[in-house]
């Protein structure tokens, strides 16, 4: 039998079919007894799919934020 922390561990392979049939099989016999653990992995499919409807972002414009950061701390607020 699976703890929590070693569902918390595998969750998000197993919300994308990453695992084993027989490791799927057991975080499912785990989930079926864990409400906490059951709860865990509908928020983390929740966040998975927000995740991915977010479009991706753009690497200068993650440099820009940063340049603009490292601006913002540089001033005396
Ligand atoms: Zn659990």
């Amino acid at each position: 039998m699976l703890k929590c922390v070693e569902i918390v561990a595998v969750t998000s392979d197993y919300l994308d079919g990453q695992l084993r049939f027989s490791d799927g099989l057991s975080v499912r016999t785990h989930l079926a007894i864990c409400r906490n653990c059951r709860r865990f992995v509908r928020q983390m499919r929740l966040t998975l799919r927000v995740l991915q409807q977010m479009p991706e972002p753009e690497i200068h414009d993650l440099e820009a934020v940063a340049s603009q950061l490292a601006e913002a701390a540089k001033k005396p607020s």
